[in-house]
């Protein structure tokens, strides 16, 4: 991609939950394209570790130990990024946490916990970075990673699925509200994405269906037309299109990238 349609030059991007996993990777694809990229995470040595190597290649990196849970370490970890630069131009709501379980075997207290990561992180970040965006001109880009769950059925995944969905209703509202900013608002749905988190997620449904992990993984392959695990640089290429100049027509949307996935079981 050397067209400068892609470019991210001179722009500052926040990648939450960027210390590991699909964030990792999609913190990688905007600084290989210019951005600076800062960084929150809860996890202080995945943090230091990602911000390092940004650096060794060569990138403008910054990490912010943050959890995206609670408003008051959002807004601490946003004005103290907002002193490195004069503009913030695009969030990535990346962080998010797992969970397997149906509508009974959710407790009360896990359920609470998921929407707190995944629903009300997504909010105190959008409150934060629409705050800054908002008083300068130019607009802004807010990227939100929802899921294949939040538009299909999916076994044992209540409390999660009803975060995602929460994601993507989240994802229209800001794209309506902020439009006349000049700021845009997609979200992609990934479906089962390679990487350590999804291994656990198998497992967790193996025991729950006394099954063997191959044994969910290729069960859930057989309900997509393409039958493979998406790479998080999937995701990240399409991530870039979105921030990019070249995604400026784009805004409101929920983008599957799954494999065209018709179930999972
Ligand atoms: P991951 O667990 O590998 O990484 C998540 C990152 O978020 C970690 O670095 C973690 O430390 C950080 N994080 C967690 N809670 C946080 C908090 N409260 N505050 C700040 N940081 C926090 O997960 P992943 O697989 O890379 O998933 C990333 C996003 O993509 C999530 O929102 C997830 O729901 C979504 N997603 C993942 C898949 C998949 O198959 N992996 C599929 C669909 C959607």
């Amino acid at each position: 991609m050397k067209t400068t349609a892609f470019s991210l030059a001179n722009k500052t991007a926040v990648i939450t939950g960027g210390a590991s996993g699909i964030g990792l990777a999609i913190a990688k694809r905007f600084a290989a394209h210019g951005a600076a990229v800062e960084i929150l995470d809860l996890q202080q040595v995945a943090l230091d570790t990602a911000v390092g190597e940004f650096r060794a290649a060569g990138h403008r990196a910054h990490g912010e130990s943050c959890d995206v849970s609670e408003p008051a370490s959002v807004d601490a970890a946003f004005a103290r990024l907002l002193t490195r630069h004069a503009r913030l131009h695009i969030l990535v709501n990346n962080a998010g946490i797992a969970h397997v379980g149906n509508a009974l075997t959710t407790t009360p207290d896990d359920f609470a916990r998921i929407q707190r990561v995944n629903v009300n992180g997504v909010a105190h970040c959008t409150q934060a970075a629409l705050r800054h965006m908002t008083a300068r001109p130019g607009g802004g880009v807010i990227l939100n990673l929802a899921s294949t769950v939040a538009q299909m059925a999916i076994a044992d995944r209540f409390a999660y699925a009803t975060s995602k969905g929460a994601v993507l209703a989240m994802t229209y509202s800001i794209a309506k509200d902020f439009l006349s900013h000049g700021i845009r608002c997609n979200a992609i749905l990934p479906g089962v994405v390679e990487g350590e988190r999804i291994r656990k997620v198998i497992e967790a449904k193996a025991e729950i269906a006394g099954k063997s992990a191959a044994e969910i993984q290729t069960a859930w392959l057989a309900h997509a037309s393409i039958k493979e695990l998406i790479q998080p640089e999937q995701l990240a290429d399409v991530m870039l299109l979105l921030a990019s100049p070249r995604g400026r027509t784009i805004s409101g949307q929920a983008i599957s990238i799954d494999g065209n996935l018709q179930a999972l079981v």
